[in-house]
């Protein structure tokens, strides 16, 4: 199968270091295998967006010397496709509805972080509530190319997750793998920090009979306070004035073989030529690389 590989912000902010370390890593593993990079906007929770997040995140992208192989996808515009496969989950009887209220889960989750399952069989209409999507006890494992063999109890740990919040937002977990599997993406190469969200992904893809990716999750950039680096956290943006020694900074952080200061387009081919995901520290922060 073609390699294909993905990018995918979420315009919450401008990108920061820690996002140049994804979108470097997932580039490099790709392009190492003469495979497409691609490059999706994940706008779903509209709440979240901060205006002009977007095209500062593009022409960060193009300031690094990122080139895509297909059109840029935007997912507000997707949520047909979304709203499809929950049509498809809705015909095996795999969701639900659900009323519960925050107040009612926050009470629960001082207790257990589990949903407890309340609604799953009441029956209730569709309309205007959360859908959820059940889980089994089922082992989920996957090996990661990075952090080595995970295994998930859904049962356990999250429960029934929501797919589609109350307020009609389509939730990440459901997008996510929708885009994936319609796109033809084959591996997933992203920050540690979304690690815990890969066994709920492969249930949902399993459920919706897609194909299974490979997963590579890179450990986090820091910021001196040992936090990890996150627009939450309001982690500077990335300098555009000073991509190349950026570039050089985060294949140091991958333990990648240093480049020369040259373009960023050279300075990108070089370090694809040169890359070795064995390097990659096995750790899910880098410890000894703060910002
Ligand atoms: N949109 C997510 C983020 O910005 C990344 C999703 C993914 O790579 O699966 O954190």
């Amino acid at each position: 199968m073609h390699p294909k590989g993905r990018f995918a912000p979420s315009p919450t902010g401008p990108l920061h270091f820690g996002s140049l370390l994804t979108a470097m890593a997932s580039y490099c593993h790709v392009k190492s295998q003469q495979g497409s990079w691609l490059v999706r906007i994940e706008d779903t929770d509209i709440p979240r967006i901060q205006a002009g997040a977007e095209s500062q995140i593009l022409a960060a992208l193009e300031a690094f010397g990122f080139e895509w192989n297909e059109e840029i996808v935007f997912q507000r515009e997707r949520l047909g496709l979304y709203e499809h496969a929950l049509e498809q989950l809705k015909q095996q009887d795999l969701i639900y509805a659900c009323a519960c209220s925050r107040k009612q889960l926050q009470a629960n989750v001082s207790l257990n972080s589990t949903y407890p399952q309340t609604c799953r069989h009441l029956n209730l209409p569709f309309n205007g509530q959360a859908i959820r999507l059940k889980t089994t006890s089922q082992l989920i494992c996957f090996d990661d190319l990075i952090q080595g063999t995970c295994c998930e109890n859904l049962s356990q740990t999250t429960g029934d997750f929501v797919l589609k919040r109350r307020d009609g937002i389509i939730s990440y977990q459901l997008a996510v793998v929708v885009d994936d599997a319609m796109q033809g993406i084959t591996q997933v190469v992203r920050g540690a920090d979304l690690l815990d969200n890969t066994a709920r992904q492969i249930w949902l893809g399993e459920c919706l009979n897609v194909s299974r990716l490979s997963y590579c999750h890179i450990p986090l950039a820091m910021n001196a306070q040992g936090q990890k680096l996150s627009k939450q956290n309001l982690a500077k943006p990335l300098d555009l004035n000073h991509a190349p020694q950026l570039i050089q900074q985060a294949l140091q952080a991958l333990n990648q073989p240093n480049v020369d200061i040259d373009t960023p387009q050279s300075m990108l081919a070089q370090a694809v030529a040169q890359w070795d995901l064995a390097h990659i520290p096995h750790q899910l922060e880098l410890k000894d690389f703060y910002l």
